[in-house]
């Protein structure tokens, strides 16, 4: 027979060694990645609830059932906050003070009503059962999935059908029913609250990895200042462009950027200002770009633009586009970009389409810059 008090205290302690590698996680982790200090909190909120539950009968019921049941209250409603500001959603001022309002009126209830056993668990479970299924719902929402949320969420989600699921059957079990008679509903719930406070640490421990990945690999890929590709991620998405472009005999263009007299810019106006106009390049350049398109920082002041499905009509007018959006910003000095294009030719190699785009760009600086100017195949 599953002795029920002792699930109970090994819940506190899994809890409590759960907390301990979220601590010791939390100081190898970037500040970047928020609410680690609210995910190591909450379990060891639930330690302390789950060894109050442990000794009922032996505390007195202030203790035992007013006091552990706020905990566990502020364990669940602590780990949502954590999650909240992990996706950069921080709970906001209303909603915390609803949580905070919610945790005294449990403690207030469970204190002073005691109007049994069965209606004690309805109002607990109604409240813990509704602040899990925010939580499930919270992580479900995230529009990033991984294995990880997944994960985490279907946790979340099945802790709270449990929760509600004893809550609502609560007052139609037998008047001497407690916490710990092994009566089927509590073997779930306290197996479920067992493997829940387990998985849920282990799903908050595979977040944390998950977004660190992430944060690496965009650090990999992506320039720091410009946040526009990065010459190594630039190629490996046009050698797979180039590739997908010939296997189904779809146009594809490349276009050469290079800002015309950026060094006087940084000359006149400092390196600092240089910078923001660079910045101010590519978030126009993007605007103007349309996905499946890319843009990567090639070098200083010089960019490449890869554009799938397009010929080079269609590449002549996303570069007049770009040209024209350039340096609208009257706040930054007046600047101007020159542009060459190239379209890709069956036999082409990424280096030759990208040589040919750049015989545009010197073609296009040659005849006065601030222009576009296409480069053909060279004759045979
Ligand atoms: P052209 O019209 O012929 O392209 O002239 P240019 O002055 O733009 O070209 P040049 O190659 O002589 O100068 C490029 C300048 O870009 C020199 C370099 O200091 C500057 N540069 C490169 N990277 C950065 C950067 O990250 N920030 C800033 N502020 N300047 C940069
Ligand atoms: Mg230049
Ligand atoms: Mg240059």
């Amino acid at each position: 027979m599953l002795e029920l008090r002792t699930i109970s205290g090994v819940t506190g302690v899994m809890g409590c060694l759960m907390a301990l590698v979220m601590a010791f996680q939390r100081r190898s982790y970037p500040p970047s990645i928020h609410g680690l200090g609210h995910w190591t909190a909450a379990p060891l909120l639930a330690f302390a609830s789950a060894l109050l539950f442990t000794l009922r009968g032996v505390l007195p019921a202030l203790l035992s059932a007013g006091l552990a049941n706020a905990l566990m209250f502020a364990a669940a409603a602590t780990f949502l906050a954590g999650s909240c500001r992990f996706f950069g959603q921080p709970l906001s001022a209303r909603a915390t003070s609803l949580l905070w309002l919610t945790g005294a009126a449990t403690l207030l209830f469970m204190s002073l009503f005691n109007g049994g056993y069965g209606w004690r668990v309805l109002f607990m479970g109604l409240l813990l059962g509704g602040v899990v299924a925010w939580h499930a719902a919270v992580v479900w929402r995230q529009p990033q999935h991984s294995f990880a949320t997944r994960f985490t969420g279907t946790v979340l989600a099945l802790m709270s059908a449990i929760i509600l699921a004893r809550a609502v059957s609560a007052p139609f079990a037998p008047p001497q029913e407690g916490l710990f008679t092994p009566a089927p509903m509590q073997v779930v719930y306290l197996l479920g609250l067992a493997f829940g406070t387990l998985l849920t640490s282990i799903g908050t421990v595979l977040m944390a990895s998950e977004h660190l990945r992430r944060e690496l690999e965009r650090l990999i890929t992506h320039d720091s200042l410009t946040g526009a590709l990065t010459r190594r991620a630039l190629f490996a998405s046009g050698e797979a462009e180039l590739a997908r472009a010939r296997r189904q005999g779809r146009p594809m263009a490349v276009l050469m950027l290079d800002l015309d007299h950026f060094k006087q810019i940084n000359d006149e106006h400092g390196h600092r200002v240089g910078d923001r106009v660079l910045v101010d390049f590519v978030a126009r350049a993007h605007a103007v770009l349309r996905r499946p398109a890319v843009l990567g920082r090639y070098g200083g002041e010089e960019f490449v633009a890869l554009l799938p499905d397009t010929d080079t009509a269609q590449a002549l007018a996303v570069s007049e586009r770009i040209r024209a959006s350039t340096c609208a910003d009257p706040a930054l000095p007046r600047c101007a970009v020159s542009i060459g294009v190239a379209a890709a030719q069956p036999q082409d190699s990424l280096e030759a389409l990208i040589n040919r785009a750049d015989a545009g760009l010197y073609d296009a600086k040659a005849l006065g810059r601030n222009r576009v100017v296409a480069r053909g195949p060279a004759p045979h």
